[in-house]
């Protein structure tokens, strides 16, 4: 093992975690933001009264095997949840396949591995869920990335000059956007930038090249405003778009490990193939997706009153992280700490006054863990921390890094 993969192991998040709940069970307080997971001030999951109901109410059904991409049932039910009243408008007259997966990971594992089986390539921005790497190494898919940010702004220059790079030995490239609410800077895209980045897949695609997009939609619940993604949805296209989804954050189903891959195909055949694809990709390593968690929560989408009921749970969640949100950062400028650009979500990063690893060392010594995610950056969980805790973990910063 290289030294550069002990300290990836080191500073791998899980890692990170299990060290802080180690130093917890001895004894100390501690104080843990490393993790995505969304947590009251008392650090409890949140968890949500419709979604408890039917894992009750479903704890003893669904055992048996499912359809390899999940029933065709969870797949109507899942498209008018996440759609809602635009669902028509945005599946009407297109070619779209669903397929359930494990967790929204299972979504990219199994779009970057029908990438690398036709010698595709993808995009993907150096700030970023750092598991894109992974899952690419494990699925042998060349990753081809570019700085997140130009002047504060998403950089479409470097996203196309990287563009033009994997063209160069790749026909099929794969363009990955984590929004609304990116990991881990809490950036979300402009209409304009949406605007930019479907001119620049139209332009793209031709007789000789493919170039399809992804958006990771893992954090979409808790963006402030109606999703641009979905007005981008309505027309067809010359190229294929797919959205990951993830049950883990939105309805605090972390560990049941539920997702879903939907693919916006460019024609019936392109649908065809590549449904059939990620399908033999599933048999080949989940076999079959998990039953009880896809019927249980459609047996929620199917009740319009435990639907109801989540989307306005959904909205006092929201409200309740935007707060400490806006907290956190009103404690970040005081304490003259500078971050990335943000607009809402789980995490925020900071930019570190000394080498991030060296001071993230520093900070474990005094119970406190944070990730840190380049030499100069530090990912701050903010959803799993009280306000107070923020404002202990920015006067630490304060303390040790100047
Ligand atoms: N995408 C992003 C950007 C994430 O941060 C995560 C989880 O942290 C996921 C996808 C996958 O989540 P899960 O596999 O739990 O659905």
């Amino acid at each position: 093992m290289f030294l550069g993969e002990i300290m990836a192991y080191k500073y791998d998040i899980l890692e990170i975690s299990d060290r802080a709940k180690i130093d917890k069970e001895n004894g100390n307080i501690v104080i843990d933001g490393c993790l995505g997971t969304f947590r009251n001030d008392a650090h409890t999951l949140i968890s949500f009264p419709s979604v408890t109901e039917y894992l009750t109410r479903c704890s003893n059904e669904n055992l048996d095997y499912t359809r390899i991409l999940g029933p065709k049932t969870f797949a109507s039910a899942l498209g008018h949840w996440i759609f809602n009243k635009d669902y028509l408008e945005i599946t009407k007259n297109k070619n779209i396949f669903t397929a359930a997966t494990i967790g929204g990971t299972g979504a990219i594992y199994d779009i970057f591995k029908y990438f690398s089986d036709n010698d595709g390539a993808a995009l993907v921005s150096d700030i970023c869920w750092p598991n894109y790497f992974t899952i690419g190494k494990n699925t042998g898919l060349e990753i081809f990335s570019y700085s997140l940010f130009e002047e504060k702004r998403f950089n479409l220059s470097g996203l196309e000059l990287a563009l033009n790079e994997a063209l160069k030995t790749h026909d099929h490239v794969l363009i990955v956007i984590n929004d609304p609410c990116q990991n881990p800077t809490g950036y979300s895209l402009t209409n304009e930038e949406y605007t930019s980045i479907f001119s620049i897949l139209d332009r793209y695609n031709n007789n000789a090249k493919s170039v399809d997009i992804i958006f990771d939609t893992a954090y979409i619940e808790f963006y402030a405003k109606k999703p641009l993604l979905y007005e981008f949805l309505k027309p067809n296209y010359k190229f294929n778009v797919y959205l990951a989804f993830s049950a883990s954050k939105t309805f605090g189903i972390y560990g049941l490990r539920l997702g879903a891959l939907l693919g916006f195909m460019k024609s019936k055949e392109e649908k065809i193939f590549v449904e059939n694809s990620i399908s033999d990709i599933a048999r080949g390593s989940i076999s079959s997706p998990n039953a009880q968690a896809i019927g249980t929560l459609t047996a929620l989408f199917n009740s319009d009153r435990a639907v109801e009921k989540m989307r306005l749970n959904l909205v006092d969640e929201k409200t309740y992280l935007a707060e400490r949100a806006s907290k956190s950062i009103k404690i970040m400028k005081s304490n003259s700490i500078e971050f990335l650009p943000f607009d809402s979500g789980f995490f925020i990063t900071i930019i570190s006054p000394k080498n991030a690893y060296a001071l993230c060392d520093q900070l474990e010594k005094m119970h406190i863990y944070l990730v840190p995610i380049s030499d100069q950056l530090i990912r701050i969980a903010i959803c799993s921390l009280s306000v107070g805790e923020i404002e202990l973990i920015a006067k630490a910063i304060k303390n040790f890094g100047f």
